[in-house]
C-alpha cells in the first residue's frame, strides 16, 4: 500500500487530504501536525473567537462528509526531511517513510526578539495564542498593538469594542496603503479613530520599558510614551521552512521556476493527478500571508500537468515529481 504523508494539519493539509481522497487515492494517508488539534479555522481567532462569540469547538474544519480514513499524528513536530528517500523524522524520534509527501507547514507569527520572555506580550497565530490573549481583553486596560496590518487591526478593533484603551503603532504613514492605496488606507485610519483606536503612524520605536517580566510602556522617537498593560505584536508571518534545511530540497518560491518549479528540484511532493502543495516559499511567504481561500482551492485545483502555469495564483509554491513517476 502506498503512503502519502501530509506535514501540517491545518487548512492546506486538510484540503490536500480531501483532494487526495476525492481524486481516488486509496492508500495510507498520514497527517502530521505539531499542534495538538485537528485542523481548525484561523481567521475567527482574531475576530469572533477573541470576543467570545464562538467557542473552540466551533472552529474545527472537518465535517461529517469527510471520509479521510487518515492516521492523525498530532502534537508531533517534523524535525527534518530526507527528500531523496521521502522520510520524515519527527522530533520525538519517530520516522515516517512515504511514497509522497505534501508540505503544508504554513507560517508562524513574526516576533520581536527584544520582547522574548515578557509575559504580557502576545502574538496571534494559533488557537493556543488566542486562548491566552482572550482573557487579557479587559475593559479599561491599556493595549499597545505593534503593527497596523490585518492581525493588528483586528485585534485592536476587538479590544476597543471590549472597552480597552488601544494604541496601535505602525512604521508606515498610512495603513494598508500597499494593498488598498493611500486613499482607502486613509479611510481605514479614519475607521480606527472612529472606533476609539488611536493609530500612531510613521512611528519609530526607540525603547521598551519593562518591570517584573512585563512590558510597561513603549517610547517612540520624538519622545511619545505609550503605556501598556498588554502588548500585541502583529508584524506579519514567516514560513515554517526551518525544518527543511538539509532536506535536499531547494527552498525557493514557485515564482522563480516556470510552472511552479516543475522540472526543477525546487520543492516538495507530487502524487499522480494531485497537486504537491508546499508552504516552502522563501521568496513568497516572508513578504505576506497566503490567503485562506487559496489554501482551500489550490490543492484541489492543481493537477499535475494542468496547473495554471501562467499565473501565480493557484500555483503550488514548489513542486517536484516523485521519482519514477
Ligand atoms: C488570526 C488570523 C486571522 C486570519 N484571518 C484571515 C482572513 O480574514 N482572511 C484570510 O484569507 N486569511 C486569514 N488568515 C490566514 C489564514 O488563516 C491562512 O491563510 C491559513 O491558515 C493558511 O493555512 P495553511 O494550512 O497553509 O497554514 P497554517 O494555518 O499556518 O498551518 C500550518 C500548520 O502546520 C503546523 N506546522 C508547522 N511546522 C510544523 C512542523 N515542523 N511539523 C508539524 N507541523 C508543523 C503549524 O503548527 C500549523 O498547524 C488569518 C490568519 C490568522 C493567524
Amino acid at each position: 500500500m502506498q503512503t502519502l504523508a501530509l506535514i501540517g494539519a491545518s487548512l492546506a493539509g486538510l484540503s490536500a487530504a480531501r483532494a487526495a481522497r476525492s481524486q481516488g487515492f486509496t492508500g495510507r494517508l498520514v497527517i502530521i501536525g505539531d499542534e495538538p488539534h485537528r485542523p481548525y479555522d484561523r481567521p475567527p481567532l482574531s475576530k469572533d473567537f477573541l470576543l467570545g462569540a464562538i467557542r473552540a469547538e466551533d472552529l474545527f474544519l472537518e465535517t461529517d462528509a469527510d471520509e479521510l480514513a487518515a492516521e492523525w499524528v498530532l502534537g508531533a513536530e517534523a524535525a527534518s526531511l530526507d527528500a531523496s528517500s521521502r522520510t520524515v523524522f519527527l522530533k520525538d524520534g519517530r520516522t515516517i517513510q512515504a511514497d509522497g509527501i505534501v508540505i503544508a507547514t504554513g507560517a508562524r507569527a513574526r516576533r520581536l526578539p527584544t520582547l522574548a520572555g515578557l509575559s504580557n506580550v502576545f502574538t496571534l497565530r494559533t488557537l493556543a495564542y488566542a486562548q491566552s490573549l482572550a482573557p487579557e481583553l479587559v475593559p479599561g486596560s491599556r493595549m499597545a498593538v505593534i503593527g497596523a496590518g490585518f492581525i493588528g487591526a483586528e485585534v485592536a478593533a476587538a479590544a476597543a469594542s471590549r472597552g480597552m484603551e488601544v494604541t496601535m503603532i505602525d512604521t508606515k504613514p498610512v495603513p494598508f496603503a500597499a494593498q488598498l492605496g493611500t486613499e482607502m488606507g486613509g479611510v481605514v485610519a479614519g475607521l480606527h479613530a472612529a472606533n476609539g483606536v488611536e493609530l500612531i503612524s510613521s512611528a519609530v520605536i526607540e525603547d521598551f520599558y519593562s518591570g517584573e517580566g512585563n512590558v510597561t510602556g513603549i517610547r517612540l522617537a520624538g519622545g511619545r510614551y505609550v503605556a501598556a498593560d498588554v502588548v500585541v505584536v502583529g508584524i506579519g508571518a514567516e514560513p515554517n521552512i526551518g525544518w527543511l534545511e538539509g532536506s535536499g530540497l531547494e527552498l525557493r518560491g514557485g515564482g522563480g521556476g516556470g510552472g511552479g518549479g516543475r522540472g526543477r528540484r525546487t520543492g516538495v511532493h507530487l502524487w499522480p493527478g494531485l497537486v504537491a502543495w508546499s508552504a516552502a516559499g522563501r521568496r513568497v511567504l516572508p513578504r505576506r500571508e497566503v490567503s485562506w481561500r487559496s489554501r482551500v482551492s489550490a490543492p484541489a485545483a492543481y493537477r499535475r500537468g494542468r496547473g495554471r502555469s501562467g499565473s501565480r495564483r493557484g500555483r503550488p509554491d514548489a513542486v517536484f515529481p516523485l521519482p519514477g513517476r
